[in-house]
């Protein structure tokens, strides 16, 4: 194998990627992929076997989710239709489509799936325990019969659980929920995600650790939004705590980082800068007690980004029997000072042995 750039005088870490054979070059776009892996690689298409819970919706007519017309499914089930960018799948089309269009650029997680509890950061339709200072309300994303029953269905399946969440009342929704998933029918190993983790009380934390979740968090809510939410809707106390990493790494909890592009630039790096600094568009320092080290931040987009997956035996750091995958910096993100992390440049990558420099 032959490196276009002097690998030497260069700080090389894994990245995740989860393709085959990819011929993209940037270090942006693979990790954009990775992102639309974590949020749109979840299957539907692997068959729900339990015929025998009295919940299960679809399970004395049909053998399989798949076998389940959309005219009969609640509307949770219903998948929307996007522009995918090219060579991306689109949920409506068959399943040798589905497989012809990403051919060679991602692959199905099978027992993957991703449930909402409550809205949007951007949009302040969190649902807070204590509510907003303009009294505004936030909103479910799914109502709580609706996700107590698929996530019944889904867990009972052996699915790993990925749910929506960005306000403290929709933390206590999903823990709740989890817990009587856990209470009734206990799963080892289970990784139920955390995904976004915008707010999160204190006293949460303990309860998470308990019951084995890991989050998944976008740290630029931070950057983009704690200044204006210290002003509008939430109010400063609770503005300097968002994505509370911190607290959540000092329980020992397992963090990786997302982009959920386009909430946050599809930058690994840039998610380093957030979690490390949490400085913010106004200049100023959120919540300095819920930083993170460089080298948690660094683990959060590699190797526990890949546990997330149950990648973490492929990808996710460079260890031998792992795929030869990893991105070549100019500088080492460790040792650099932390408000430059975000100015590290990227030289190149490698992907299954091929080197790709960036043009
Ligand atoms: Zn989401």
């Amino acid at each position: 194998m032959t490196l276009d750039f002097d690998i030497r005088k260069s700080f090389v870490i894994n990245i995740l990627n989860h393709s085959k054979k990819l011929d993209f070059g940037s270090f942006t776009k693979l990790f954009f992929l990775s992102v639309i892996i974590i949020f749109l690689g979840t299957s539907f298409s692997e068959a729900a076997k339990k015929k025998d819970e009295k919940d299960c919706k679809y399970c004395e007519k049909y053998e399989t989710l798949a076998d389940w017309p959309e005219s009969e499914r609640p509307e949770a089930f219903i998948y929307e239709e996007f522009d995918y960018p090219e060579g991306m799948f689109t949920p409506k089309q068959d399943d040798s489509k589905k497989r012809q269009g990403a051919a060679g650029k991602l692959n199905y997680l099978s027992k993957h799936i991703k449930l909402f509890a409550d809205g949007a950061m951007y949009s302040q339709n969190m649902v807070m325990r204590d509510g907003y200072l303009d009294n505004h309300q936030g909103s479910w994303l799914m109502s709580l019969d609706t996700f107590e029953n698929l996530f019944k269905i889904f867990w009972d399946d052996g699915y790993q659980i990925h749910i929506h969440q960005n306000g403290d009342a929709g933390l206590d929704r999903l823990l709740a929920t989890l817990k009587k998933n856990l209470d009734d029918n206990p799963r080892a190993d289970h990784r139920t995600t955390v995904v976004h983790f915008g707010y999160s009380a204190k006293d949460q934390l303990e309860k998470m650790k308990e019951l084995g979740v890991v989050v998944s968090a976008n740290p630029y809510y931070v950057t983009a939004l704690s200044d204006l939410y210290s002003r509008k809707g939430v109010g400063y106390e609770r503005s300097q705590e968002m994505v509370r990493l911190g607290d959540a790494i000092k329980e020992g909890i397992k963090v990786a980082l997302h982009s959920d592009m386009p909430m946050a630039p599809a930058s690994p790096l840039m998610l380093m800068h957030a979690a490390v600094n949490r400085d913010n568009f106004a200049g100023k320092v959120a919540g300095p007690n819920q930083r993170i080290s460089k080298i948690e931040a660094l683990r959060a987009v590699t190797i526990n980004a890949a546990y997330v997956l149950r990648l973490e035996k492929m990808y996710g750091s460079i260890e031998i029997g792992k795929y030869a995958n990893f991105t070549v910096l100019n500088r080492n993100p460790l040792i650099i000072n932390s408000n430059e992390i975000k100015n590290i440049k990227i030289l190149g990558t490698v992907l299954k042995g091929d080197s790709l420099p960036v043009n």
